[in-house]
């Protein structure tokens, strides 16, 4: 088969698949997450960056509008034509409210000094450098402020301390103008350190630092918290004053590096924990899914294995009688196919249809009642497609779901044709045995008749004799005719006995041989020792035998094949008569004896007993007793016990044998009693 082009992957194992698919998922899952987290990460730094922007944008808008407050300040001081007397005190007034400046002058148009304030906050600035040194400053920044006519900066640079400091310091010239005429210059000079701490909110250097900067970055005065957390947000706006630039620059901190920076990220974070949370106790489900899947594709497959193995049909109905499952020795069976029995109802197809009435009512009384059938099976006649019918054994039971409840029935059948052939060959070959048993024993017995009938025949040709001499004598001297008519009648009445008793015993043996179906019927005891007893005085008056017969009063008859039963009686007759003939045994009894037996249903069997006077049976014979062909005899056939045994067992009886005292052997069989009869039957011959 050629296969589909998928990826390697994809055509690898189905186990290997899903493990690459749950790596592809882990790995996806995972790269998710941390592209999250970073994400709100960065996006909170953005917040970060932003909001620094936006407040040095504001710190310069508001240095701005301070610095222009203050230049009108300034102005103010010139309003009532003042003296630099007059100027002195209002400049240091004003130098009280503005701690960024540090000196207030007032310069003529040449720049000579008319008034100097210092700032009452600190030591005067200039005491250690000299103002005369700053003077290229002060000169640069009037010149700038004349040519924009209006104050203007110079650039800023660094003032020693006499306390070993210094500071950043900045001029700022405004010229003075009277009547359209340069009038002189007030110069103020703004200490760096003093703009950022006097003119930014308190709100913007709480928690940032605020400095001025240099282009490359060399700080030239600084205000602000001290440092908080090690990472660093910074900002830089220019400040754009008329001659010269100042860059401010704004440094935030934030307390940590932050793996979760804020309430977004941990909430991210967590979102991703629980994910994976999931992603795990999924996969675990998944596995236990898969074993789960495992183990029942197994138990299925070992289901599957062992229905079709089986050579019991197996078949399923719901509780309406449809057919619901089939297993393929039941198709087998019946020869339809499980298409063609499944969702059926009744009457099914494998039910003879002279039977189907009845199948349907046994059906209709299990549904009704819902009872079920004995656990033994119970038997019945199916047909296979091509109209055979054949028995079946089947055992059903009621088949319970997973909640407890009886959704319909299971039944288990056997073909049992095989073993009704089976049993049915045994019957003809065992009967088939009988017959040969019996005319082995009628051979035997034929010799004994022989030899019996000669003793009749022997006494009726003597009296036959003695007859035809009476009828012929003519003796002198004696009435004929009175002697010869008492005579005649005697020896003729002994002919007929004579005669009687040969038929009886020829008779006896011709019902003995005759082949009959079994047949029960009620016999007395004492009828079927009558029977056998012709047969038996023949043989024990050769062999000096004593017969003796007791049955006890009141039994019922038994229930029996009479025939049969009469050939046990015989066989064991015949043993017990050959066990004792002996040469050197001189009491030689055969005991006949007929009773209840000694059972607990003793009511109900009656036992018979053959007791004889021979030598008993030694152990390793008794072992072998009932072995079919097992005999001692050189004539015997070892037949005799094992047909007796199968004829009473046939009868739900048992033969056994015990020794007898003082010597000798007793067979004991039983019958089954007819229940409360004593009356006799006539027996149907
Ligand atoms: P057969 O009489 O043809 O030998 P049986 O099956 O009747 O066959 O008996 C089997 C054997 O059991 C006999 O050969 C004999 O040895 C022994 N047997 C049977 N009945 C008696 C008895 N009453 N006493 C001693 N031995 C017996």
């Amino acid at each position: 088969m050629k296969r589909p082009p998928f990826p390697a992957w994809l055509r690898a194992h189905p186990s290997d698949r899903r493990g690459s698919l749950w790596l592809a998922l882990v790995l996806l899952v995972a790269g998710l997450l941390v592209m999250l987290v970073w994400l709100a990460g960065r996006y909170e730094i953005s917040q970060v960056q932003e909001r620094l922007e936006r407040d040095t944008a504001d710190a310069v808008s508001d240095i701005r509008s301070a610095l222009t407050r203050n230049v009108q300040a300034l102005q103010s001081l010139y309003a009532g034509s003042p003296t630099p007397g007059s100027w002195s005190v209002d400049a240091a007034s004003m130098l009280h409210e503005h701690r960024e400046w540090s000196r207030l002058e007032w310069r003529d148009p040449g720049l000579a000094l008319l008034a100097g304030v210092d700032s009452p906050f600190r030591a005067p600035v200039f005491d250690r450098m000299g103002r005369d040194n700053a003077r290229a400053d002060i000169a640069q920044a009037c010149l700038t402020a004349r040519k924009y006519n209006g104050p203007a900066y110079s650039a800023s640079y660094f003032v020693p301390q006499s306390d070993g400091l210094g500071m950043e310091v900045m001029e700022m010239c405004m010229p003075l103008v009277t009547a359209g005429r340069l009038s002189g210059y007030v110069v103020a000079t703004y200490s760096l350190q003093g703009i950022l701490s006097e003119m930014i909110g308190q709100a913007y250097t709480r928690s940032q630092e605020v400095s001025f900067t240099e282009a490359d970055g060399t700080r030239l005065a600084l205000h602000g918290s001290v440092r908080r957390g090690n990472r660093v947000f910074t900002a830089q706006q220019l400040l754009d004053l008329p001659g010269n630039t100042l860059v401010l620059r704004m440094d935030g901190w934030r307390s940590a590096p932050d793996l979760f920076p804020n309430v977004l990220t941990a909430l991210v974070t967590a979102m991703s924990i629980a994910l994976v949370s999931v992603l795990v106790l999924l996969r675990n489900d998944m596995r236990r899914r898969q074993k789960a899947e495992r183990d029942l594709a197994d138990a299925l497959a070992f289901r599957k294995a062992m229905e079709d193995s089986l050579v019991t049909g197996l078949r399923a109905r719901d509780l309406q009688g449809r057919t619901t499952y089939v297993n393929p020795a039941f198709c087998e069976m019946v020869g339809f196919s499980a298409g063609e029995l499944l969702g059926r109802g009744s009457p099914a197809p494998y039910w003879p249809p002279e039977l189907a009435d009845e199948y349907q009512q046994r059906q209709a009384i299990r549904l009704e009642h819902n009872h079920a059938p004995a656990r033994e099976g119970f038997e019945s006649v199916f047909m296979r497609k091509d109209g055979r019918r054949f028995p079946v054994l089947i055992i059903e039971a009621p088949l319970i779901n997973v909640l407890g409840r009886q959704t319909g029935w299971m039944s288990a059948l056997l073909d049992i044709s095989e073993q009704r052939r089976v049993e049915e060959l045994q019957r003809a070959s065992q009967e088939r045995l009988q017959a040969t048993a019996r005319l082995a024993t009628v051979g035997e017995m034929a010799s004994l008749l022989s030899h019996e009938l000669n003793q009749p025949l022997a006494a009726i040709a003597s009296y036959a004799t003695g007859s035809l001499n009476l009828l012929q004598d003519t003796a002198p001297g004696l009435e004929p005719g009175l002697a010869k008519g008492s005579d005649l009648q005697l020896a003729l009445r002994r002919i007929a006995e004579q005669a009687e008793r040969a038929g009886k015993v020829i008779r006896s043996v011709h019902d003995f041989v005759r082949r009959r179906d079994q047949l029960r019927e009620e016999v007395s005891p004492n009828a079927l020792l009558n029977d056998i007893m012709p047969l038996v005085s023949l043989q024990a008056r050769k062999l000096q035998v004593r017969v003796r017969v007791e049955v006890d009063d009141g039994l019922p008859d038994v229930l029996c094949d009479r025939i049969m039963v009469e050939q046990v009686l015989l066989n064991l007759a015949r043993n017990a008569m050959q066990a004792m003939d002996l040469p050197d045994l001189r009491d030689r009894p055969l005991e006949f004896r007929v009773r209840r037996a000694a059972s607990a249903e003793g009511n109900r069997w009656l036992e018979f007993s053959v007791a004889d006077g021979g030598a008993g049976i030694p152990g390793d014979v008794a072992r072998q007793l009932f072995t079919p062909f097992f005999t001692t005899k050189t004539e015997g056939m070892g037949l005799g016990l094992s047909l007796c045994r199968t004829v009473v067992e046939q009868h739900g009886g048992y033969l056994d044998f015990v020794p007898n005292t003082p010597s000798g052997t007793v067979f004991r069989f039983t019958l089954p009693a007819v229940a409360n009869r004593k009356a006799k039957v006539p027996s149907i011959e």
